[in-house]
């Protein structure tokens, strides 16, 4: 199921699972396709369409019951267990994710932090101590781990890669600008704070705003 599911479309089922759990939240029992599409700000149309790739739970007329999306969503996305997760990197951006008090409810566990910098090694981040990566085999089989932040200077991003995908982890979210080479089994997802900014400038017309409107 999950290979046949276009990321873009797992973007949304990852965007309804957060407003069903904000009605959840609410004791809200039933919504209707409009009212999730609304807050996941969608069409009614593309929300029936994408959560008919997960199977049939909707009924025509009457809406979804939030339990019973919220139970198919997390199947679908395979969030119904938690996931332990390492952080690789200890700086700026390593240390804020280990200060961050809740990833997802349960579904993301901080379990391993990891650096090679004899000042940090040793020292603690939050509820973690940081350890050599010289250890993470040893953690990674320890706990289970097969996902990982991965948070070091852009030129140390691809050696830091492999030896997180020989330690056995699958999943790595990556920070640093670096196209990270990746055997078929491990995913790299890329988080780009300033790619974000550069497609805003785009977005903005590339010119000071005082000059918008002016010379269209
Ligand atoms: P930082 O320099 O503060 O911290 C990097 C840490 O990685 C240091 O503690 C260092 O000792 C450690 N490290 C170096 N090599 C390592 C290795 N092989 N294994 C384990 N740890 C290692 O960096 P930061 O500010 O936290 O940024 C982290 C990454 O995120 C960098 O690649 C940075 O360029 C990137 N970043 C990207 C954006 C963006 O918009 N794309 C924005 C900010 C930061």
């Amino acid at each position: 199921m999950a290979a046949s599911i276009p990321p873009a479309t797992v973007g949304r089922l990852v965007t309804y699972l957060r407003v069903v759990d904000e009605f959840a939240a609410v004791g809200v029992e039933r919504v209707s396709s409009d009212e999730l599409g609304e807050r996941a700000g969608t069409s009614a149309f593309q929300v029936r369409k994408d959560l008919a790739t997960c199977g049939r739970f909707g009924t025509r007329g009457s809406g979804y019951t939030v339990a019973t999306l919220e139970r198919e969503l997390r199947r679908v996305l395979g969030l119904t267990r938690s996931w332990p997760v390492a952080i690789v990197g200890m700086g700026r951006i390593g240390q804020a994710l280990a200060d961050y008090p809740n990833f997802g409810r349960q579904d993301f566990v901080l379990s391993g932090a990891f650096d090679v910098d004899p000042a940090k090694v040793g020292m603690r981040a939050g509820s973690l101590l940081i350890r050599h990566l010289d250890d993470l085999p040893d953690v990674v089989r320890e706990h289970g781990i097969e996902m990982a932040f991965l948070t070091v200077p852009a030129d140390a991003a691809q050696d830091a890669a492999k030896a997180l995908v020989g330690a056995g982890v699958r999943g790595l979210l990556n920070f640093a600008p670096a196209v990270i080479h990746v055997p078929a089994g491990v995913f790299v997802e890329s988080v780009d704070f300033v790619g974000g900014l550069q497609r805003l400038a785009f977005a903005l017309g590339g010119r000071p705003a005082s000059t918008v409107g002016i010379d269209g």
